[in-house]
């Protein structure tokens, strides 16, 4: 009787004050939150729509997502091998808009993510707010599907975006936004700096802030960016290559001591912050050492971490997270 009613005055789990199980679920993976926390029973599946959970979707950790869509490169992981159940990155998209209603404003993908044009489709319709996204791209096969996700994110104004293909660039799709997303202050990329995408960019009349973090660019395009966009406050050009095309069509390495780049940092003297890191940089060092595009026929997670890791990083707090 005694054991009984002590049993009796053990508060429920279904009991907990709704605030605070809402803060446990801030801290958890939204995977976790999808599929776990928010089955338990009504209370907490309840507690799991609170708007708050979903302000900021942070997609870095692969553990539970099986990335197959392109089943020419399967996913970095072996679904056999982990005992962690996983999900299909396409299914939690679906979940997160269930979830969040509208709720999100930051939207971050992990680096090895192959993002494609379905996805984006159900992002942009399900999550219309969103501010900051965080988007790595291969091959675009529809370029009217993908403009048209873009077209629902009028208040888009930070981007951070990548391109993982050998031999392909990011102009095409990179106008597409530009036509659509015409908000847009703050964008980082992760692709060649050339005079065809500097051309685009310029298109921009609101662009603040611009990172080339560990690309490779091309001089004339960099100095016709920077005396073209009239709002440009702040610019980062760390751990670059920079490039010139010589008579023969073919293209020069310079060093950061070039005098042309000298002409860059003094034209530069307009910015209120510019980032370019010295010749014997040990950050430059370690990008260049590594290959530019993940290798998806290997599981190799070392590789794949740097890249990420570069890719949530910036010498600007904006670009990082
Ligand atoms: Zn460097």
């Amino acid at each position: 009787m005694e054991h009984q009613e002590r049993f009796e005055n053990i508060p429920k789990w279904e009991d907990m004050d709704r605030d605070m199980l809402v803060n446990i679920f801030k801290k958890l993976h939204v995977v976790d939150v999808i599929m776990g926390a928010s089955r338990v029973c009504i209370a907490w599946f309840l507690a799991a729509h609170n708007k708050t959970i979903w302000n900021t979707i942070n997609l870095n950790d692969l553990d539970s997502i099986v990335l197959d869509d392109n089943p020419s490169k399967p996913h970095l992981q072996d679904i056999n091998n982990g005992e962690k159940h996983r999900y299909h990155l396409r299914e939690i998209l679906n979940e997160i808009n269930k979830f969040s209603r509208a709720a999100t404003f930051e939207f971050f993908f992990n680096a090895n993510t192959n993002v494609v044009e379905e996805d984006l489709a159900i992002i942009s319709n399900g999550l219309p707010n969103i501010r900051k996204l965080a988007l790595p791209i291969q091959k675009t096969q529809n370029l009217n599907s993908f403009a048209s996700s873009f077209s629902k994110w009028k208040n888009l104004q930070t981007l951070i975006i990548a391109k993982f293909t050998e031999d392909d660039d990011l102009n095409h799709e990179f106008k597409a936004i530009a036509e659509n997303c015409r908000n847009l202050t703050t964008i980082k990329f992760t692709c060649t700096l050339d005079m065809e995408l500097a051309t685009i960019i310029k298109k921009l009349p609101n662009l603040e802030r611009l990172s080339f973090r560990c690309t490779s660019v091309f001089i004339r395009a960099l100095m016709s960016l920077i005396l073209g966009l009239q709002n440009l406050k702040s610019l980062n050009i760390s751990h670059c290559i920079f490039r010139k095309r010589c008579n023969n069509n073919g293209t020069l390495r310079m060093l950061p001591e070039d005098k042309s780049l000298m002409q860059i940092i003094l034209d530069t003297q307009k910015l209120e912050t510019f980032k370019l890191c010295c010749s014997d940089c040990t950050t430059c060092l370690d990008v260049w050492n590594h290959t530019r595009l993940p290798d998806y026929s290997t599981s190799d997670s070392a590789f794949s971490n740097f890249w990420d890791k570069q890719w949530k990083t910036d010498e600007f707090k904006e670009f990082e997270f």
